[in-house]
């Protein structure tokens, strides 16, 4: 079997000589194990905070070894009564081609409701994460005015899509490109801007044309867009604060947001979460999910890199915006 290791900390930017493939021996398996032979994986944008040898809410990845996240695959082995040979099931154990672990800490999904991969995006923490965070942390309600930014991304492109199909007045949508912002429109958001194309504040003015604000952000990318929201949001409006790309490889404190304190009088609600503790909304968000899905009503974009050996540059190029919708790595 081959594995990813870490081999050095990123400094900044990761490069590929951060990675290291490996070939190791499976493990015999121990009773109450499986082992699975993992069909694809994904490369997320977390995943670089844990390179970083510091204490944060996962723990950091250890040099010399296996990374980990979110994988799916079949169970060829089963010494669990739990799990079966055949089952596909989504776990921690990716970037390897064979992992083995308690058939306890796997999940069994559905192979029949959607293509494996769809477990690690939109069926998966991916599309919890926009639901829960759209829902309950920033509150959305329908007839709100509605901005993510990372629109294109994975989370970004299925918040809009939720907020739409839940009834928001209107979706503004940002992303990287001419190419992305073209297809957020296509997928039925309202605007979008490439944000590369000006300062935040005024594409963001621009994109909302008569309306008066925003009531919802959904932050995906902190920093000057995160500050561009914060100067439109209309009063007792709400952020959701989910991830803060555009620092996540920055080596220098960031400063926007510059205009915090006008939070206070507009009453705003900045709340930050993390989809784990929110897992008690798993069973009515895969009910909701699968039938906007089966329905058309949502759709979501998959960028698909093939072999275990380039998931290190999948994940690079995730953070630089080479994917649309969720960034996989498949291990044929
Ligand atoms: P995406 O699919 O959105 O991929 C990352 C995207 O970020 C890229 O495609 C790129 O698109 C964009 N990006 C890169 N650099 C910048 C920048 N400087 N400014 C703005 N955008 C940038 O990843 P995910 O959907 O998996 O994750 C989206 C966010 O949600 C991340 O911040 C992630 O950390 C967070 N997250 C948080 C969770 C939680 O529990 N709180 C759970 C899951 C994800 P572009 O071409 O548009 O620049």
């Amino acid at each position: 079997s081959r594995e990813i290791q870490l081999a050095s900390r990123p400094h900044g930017w990761p490069v590929p000589e951060n990675f290291r493939l490996t070939e190791t021996r499976v493990p015999e398996l121990e009773e109450g194990q499986v082992l699975v032979r993992n069909l694809a994986m994904s490369v997320d944008p977390y995943m670089r905070g844990r390179m970083n040898d510091v204490k944060s809410y996962s723990a950091p990845f250890a040099l010399d070894a296996a990374l980990d996240g979110g994988a799916v695959g079949e169970v060829v082995a089963s010494r669990s009564d739990e799990r079966r040979k055949g089952d596909v099931v989504v776990h921690g154990l990716g970037w390897r081609d064979y992992a083995v672990l308690a058939a306890a800490a796997t999940k069994k999904v559905d192979p029949s409701l959607a293509r494996p991969t769809a477990f690690l995006g939109a069926l998966g923490m991916t599309g919890l994460t926009a639901y829960a965070g759209l829902t309950r942390v920033a509150d959305f309600a329908p007839g709100d005015t509605v901005f993510v930014s990372g629109a294109a991304g994975a989370v970004g492109s299925l918040v809009g899509q939720i907020a739409k199909a839940m009834g928001a007045a209107r979706v503004i949508g940002s992303a990287g490109s001419p190419e992305k912002v073209a297809h957020l429109l296509e997928l039925g958001f309202d605007a979008a801007f490439n944000y590369h194309d000006g300062p935040a504040k005024e594409l963001l003015r621009g994109a909302l044309g008569e309306q008066a604000g925003i009531d919802v952000y959904f932050d995906n990318v902190g920093g000057e867009q995160l500050e561009a929201a914060i100067a439109v949001m209309n009063p007792f409006g709400r952020i959701a604060l989910c991830g803060a790309i555009s620092v996540y490889n920055s080596t220098e404190a960031p400063t926007a947001p510059r205009n915090l304190a006008t939070a206070i009088g507009k009453q705003l609600t900045l709340r930050g979460f993390l989809v784990g503790a929110h897992q008690d909304l798993a069973g009515e968000f895969a009910a909701k999910m699968s039938g906007w899905l089966a329905a058309g009503t949502v759709r979501f974009d998959e960028t698909v890199v093939e072999g275990l050996e380039n998931a290190p540059q999948a994940f690079i190029d995730l953070m630089r915006g080479a994917n649309t919708g969720k960034m996989l790595v498949t291990l044929p």
